[in-house]
């Protein structure tokens, strides 16, 4: 048979998430690959779903999402960043930060356009670029001092004519980086000279450590009105499955994105719009506890990727971890992701998938931390077989 699959699609196969999950299933192997906590959100977030459900809201809800979450995400980008947006015209409620991104992309790159994104990029946004029909620039973070960070310089001669979108993600998956505010006043100068829109990636903003502030891009001067945010409430609150995202912008910009999300999916799940809505305004204190027992699982993984021989870069944000597999006399991070369940009982996801110059990345693996500490111990006694 023919190959069905659009020509534009070819280079993506099956997600590297998928595959190492399942490859954990099929080996019985710990996953400390694809991101997803082993523990719960907070409760009455999620009886808040189910009474929702319970008392009948099954039906579609307005497309931009219910009032009452639209509210919550304009009252916590205005509490915590002092970024005022229209509840009304200024919010939008998409199917995870996935779709947010995506229906961003679709709304403002076409064919002949240039998205520029940081590699190692969140594996969607090369897809996304691509369903567009645009094409992708990536700017490379290389470890400098341990903390992966990009040369100005690159960022610039990255830009052309035909650049339309800076796709931002900070707290950055995979790196671990959060931007600061030089580098974000690097970025925010070509955005304002080479006329750009910014679509941030901010799904991870709660979980910083060791008092890292993260900055969101639109609060840089004259970057709200070129800023498109997104973000979602399956890290925060620890419901990945939940799928519950939004966007924050401009109203011509949201008016763009709701073009094609009316298209993709009409509306986003009702229940859980209810229940976020809740849990942005009244658990943020859970959430808090949250970042503070990941800083702590951080360290633990570390220690343990630290003794069982890898080079382990400390991440400012997020719950991954970079590993440098070279000490331990590998070079390949995508062999050694395969042969990781038979060599170790642990799946990690090899970050090479995550960049346009792979080179640039082929001796990493990323390791999740969101786990039970008891979940880690094992996978770092069983990873110092490798030695
Ligand atoms: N962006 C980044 C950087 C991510 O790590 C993830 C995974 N949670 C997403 C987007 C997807 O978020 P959601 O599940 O809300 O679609
Ligand atoms: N965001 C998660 C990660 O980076 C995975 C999401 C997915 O499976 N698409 O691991």
């Amino acid at each position: 048979m023919t190959e069905p699959l659009v020509e534009r699609m070819r280079e993506f196969g099956e997600t590297v998430f998928a595959e190492m999950s399942a490859l954990a299933v099929r080996t019985g192997a710990i996953n400390l690959g694809q991101g997803f906590p082993d523990s719960d959100g907070p409760t009455r977030m999620l009886e808040t779903a189910v009474d929702t459900i319970r008392a009948g809201e099954c039906q579609y809800p307005p497309g931009p999402g219910i009032p009452e979450l639209r509210a919550a995400v304009a009252a916590q980008r205005l509490g915590r960043y002092g970024l005022e947006y229209d509840p009304a015209t200024e919010v939008f409620v998409t199917v995870g930060a996935t779709e947010g991104v995506a229906a961003s992309v679709l709304a403002l790159a076409g064919p002949g356009d240039e998205v520029i994104v940081f590699e190692p990029y969140y594996d969607s946004y090369a897809a996304t670029i691509a369903l567009a029909g645009a094409e992708r620039r990536a700017v490379t973070l290389r470890p400098v001092e341990g903390r992966f960070t990009f040369d100005p310089d690159e960022l610039r001669a990255a830009v052309t004519s035909r650049t339309r979108l800076i796709l931002v993600n900070s707290p950055h998956n995979p790196a671990g980086t959060v931007f600061t505010r030089s580098e974000l006043e690097e970025i925010a100068a070509v955005c304002r000279e080479h006329d750009l829109t910014a679509v941030t990636d901010e799904v991870y903003e709660y979980l910083t450590f060791d008092g890292t502030e993260h900055i969101p891009l639109a609060t840089l001067d004259r970057m709200r009105e070129r800023t498109v945010t997104v973000s979602s409430a399956g890290k925060t609150f620890s419901v990945t499955g939940w799928k519950t995202g939004w966007v924050t912008a401009p109203a011509p910009y949201i008016r763009a994105v709701q073009t094609v999300k009316q298209f993709l999916t009409f509306a986003t799940s009702a229940p859980y719009q209810r229940a976020v809505a809740y849990a942005l305004g009244n658990e943020i204190p859970w959430v808090e506890e949250l970042r503070a027992s990941l800083q702590a699982k951080r360290d633990r993984l570390i220690t343990g990727l630290e003794s069982a021989g890898f080079t382990t870069y400390r991440p400012q944000g997020t719950y991954f971890v970079q590993a440098d597999i070279r000490p331990l006399g590998f070079t390949g991070g995508m062999e050694l992701a395969r042969a990781l369940p038979g060599k170790a009982g642990v799946v990690a996801i090899p970050t090479q998938v995550f960049y346009d110059h792979p080179e640039a990345g082929a001796h990493f693996l990323r390791f999740a931390f969101c786990k039970k500490d008891e979940v880690i111990d094992e996978a770092v006694a069983r990873l110092s077989r490798l030695r």
